[in-house]
């Protein structure tokens, strides 16, 4: 049986989340999109809502938290983010915890999670590591620029759901006026096609095979784009590599 589930349910600037299953617990990732879609969603594939053992927040741009409040509403379980963002999820019912970043801690029993700083223009934004048992599982979107610190987190990953967001002449050319363009190529903007195809060629030398690309732009790049370039990178080598769509995508298991 397999013991890491993925269903990306949404991806991308008009909402972000992913359902995740590893080993016994249901975990929910960024709360961007509406509690009908995410409830639906996970309907179809024989989930429920109110079953996810704990959600996890990875900073508190909209397009991460603005469906927290309808969705929080329907769940027991705790939801972990940074200070930074507890004031975008103030109205919210369910039991918040402030997560230290960098430290590693047991979410659940048996369940290993360390959050790590992502650079990005949030105040703090971070990504996450997830361990049960021998499995691991990393998520690292809205990340400006790879670094050493990241790499070390993602090393020896079963899967890593990394950000593919945009294909740089295809932003340098496109319709976002110059200050956007400025701030998405910034260091504390969003991570290019060719940053991630670097990033999943660091992570497979340290034994990481399983790849969804995520938060690909709709404005800046395509679907077919952001594969490309990650399958280019890799080609010859023993890599599954997803992408996930902004509407999400059906259940990828591992
Ligand atoms: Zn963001
Ligand atoms: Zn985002």
């Amino acid at each position: 049986m397999s013991e890491i589930r993925i269903l990306p349910l949404g991806s991308g600037s008009t909402g972000n989340c992913f359902y995740l299953e590893i080993g016994k617990y249901r975990i929910l990732v960024d709360l961007g999109i509406g509690y009908r879609r995410v409830r639906d969603t996970l309907l179809k594939y024989g989930r429920d809502l109110e079953s996810v053992d704990a959600i996890f927040l990875t900073h508190g741009h909209y397009d991460h938290v603005k469906a927290a409040l309808p969705v929080t509403n329907h769940v027991s379980c705790k939801v972990y983010a940074d200070s930074s963002v507890m004031y975008s999820i103030r109205n919210i019912r369910s039991e918040r915890s402030v997560i230290e970043i960098g430290k590693r801690f047991e979410a659940l029993e048996g369940l290993y999670v360390t959050a790590f700083a992502v650079p990005h223009d949030f105040v703090r934004t971070c990504g996450y590591v997830f361990e049960w048992m021998d499995k691991k599982l990393v998520y690292v979107t809205d990340c400006g620029q790879m670094n050493e610190n990241i790499l070390s987190m993602i090393q020896g990953a079963d899967v890593l759901i990394v950000e593919s967001n945009h294909d740089v002449d295809m932003l340098k050319n496109g319709p976002y006026p110059y200050p956007l363009q400025k701030r998405i190529l910034s260091k504390f903007g969003h991570m290019s096609n060719d940053q991630c195809a670097d990033t999943i060629e660091a992570a497979y030398r340290n034994g990481t095979k399983n790849f969804l690309l995520a938060h690909v732009s709709l404005n800046n790049n395509t679907f077919e784009t952001a594969l490309q370039t990650s399958l280019e990178k890799m080609e010859g080598k023993d890599v599954r590599i997803y992408v996930c769509h902004d509407q999400g995508d059906g259940m990828i298991e591992f």
